[in-house]
């Protein structure tokens, strides 16, 4: 999608603080970090939302949390990290193209708010 930010990002069109790539998958440095490590993990190919997956999604999905997995252990967090997903404008997502938040570096308070 020609003006989506994430797929911009995902063609290098706009730079970004790759921290992993393959041919599915890429994460990088989000730009306005709530905690001391903040990655966008993304889908390269677009989908707007989580709920905008749909049954044939199901590997690609599987490889996104996989990739967080592997970055949170590649960044010495995995023992705490949170992964989250915004799902609408009524739980804050921002930008329409599927990215899983992976958190860590400080306390994480539960609720979130
Ligand atoms: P959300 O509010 O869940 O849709 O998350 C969007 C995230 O994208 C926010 O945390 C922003 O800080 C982040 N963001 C926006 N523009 C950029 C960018 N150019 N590079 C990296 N992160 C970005
Ligand atoms: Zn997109």
């Amino acid at each position: 999608m020609a003006n989506c930010l994430f797929c911009r990002i995902a063609s290098g069109e706009i730079n970004s603080r790759i921290v992993y790539e393959d041919p599915d998958v890429l994460a990088f440095m989000d730009l306005n970090p709530q905690a001391p490590t903040h990655i966008l993990i993304i889908p390269r190919r677009h989908l707007d939302r989580l709920t905008s997956a749909a049954p044939e999604d199901a590997e690609l999905l599987g490889k996104l949390q996989l990739a967080a997995a592997k970055i949170a252990a590649d960044l010495k967090v995995e023992g705490a990290f949170r992964l989250v997903t915004n799902n609408g404008r009524g739980a804050g997502q921002s930008v329409d193209h599927l990215h899983y938040h992976l958190l860590a570096g400080r306390k994480l308070m539960w609720p979130p708010g």
